[in-house]
């Protein structure tokens, strides 16, 4: 079920209050359109009543697809709420839900990420079936073997499901700061279905890579960074 509570926000142009209806939880099969909403942009965008300004409210959504198994949590990163901190209370409370659920029970996959561009990348990985873990694996190495071109710190690298092709994974770099989309960068087709094969075979090491819930190779390499 999807579920949206009324909020007193400020508008940042102006400063004007306003209550607006924002949305908490999107369930894909019950509301498509706030799917399509959320691909444009659009959801939790807010027009101002006073200057007309229109901004869009960052907060904690989670997504979910049953269709595709699909549970993911945006929590979004901030100042006053840093990645170290998200992750860990993430954890924390991953725990007691695993405490509470019988074993027998299947929990879907539940994926954290950070930002609206990470939600729309994995939504479209999960949907054209690639395996986000392998997928990471492979920006974990274009960052490796490019640090000059693509410093982790500074871009994103994302995987744009869209032009990739039979032949090609095609990634496009992202500026964290300007948000403005860089070079692109292709990656062979038949090396990532190789390494899935591999996934396959023996998931443990890319699992203890990228334990989950928030499955990335930037956020890896940072991490390696601060260490
Ligand atoms: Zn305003």
């Amino acid at each position: 079920m999807s579920r949206s509570r009324e909020y007193n926000i400020s508008c940042p142009a102006c400063g004007a209050g306003q209550f607006v209806d924002l949305y908490e939880a999107v369930n894909v099969a019950d509301d498509p359109q706030l799917k399509n909403a959320l691909m444009q942009n659009c959801l939790n965008r807010v027009e101002c009543a006073d200057c007309g300004a229109s901004f869009r409210v960052d907060m904690p959504l989670l997504y979910t697809d049953p269709k595709y198994n699909m549970m993911i949590h945006w929590m979004p990163e901030s100042v006053e709420m840093p990645r170290d901190q998200i992750q860990e209370e993430f954890d924390r409370t991953l725990e007691q839900i695993n405490e509470i659920v019988p074993d027998d029970v299947s929990v879907p996959n539940v994926r954290l990420v950070l930002s609206r561009v990470e939600l729309v990348e994995l939504i479209y990985m999960l949907e054209a079936g690639y395996n986000q873990r392998v997928v990471e694996y492979v920006k974990y190495s274009i960052y490796t073997r490019n640090m000059e071109k693509v410093d982790p710190a500074r871009h994103r690298l994302l995987l744009n499901v869209e032009d990739s092709t039979d032949e090609e994974l095609c990634f496009v770099t992202q500026d964290t700061i300007n948000h403005e989309l860089g070079g692109i960068l292709r990656y062979g087709r038949p090396a990532y279905q190789s390494m899935c094969e591999l996934y396959d075979e023996s998931p443990d090491e890319f699992v203890e890579m990228f334990p989950g819930p928030c499955i990335s190779a930037r956020y890896l390499l940072l991490e390696e960074a601060d260490s």
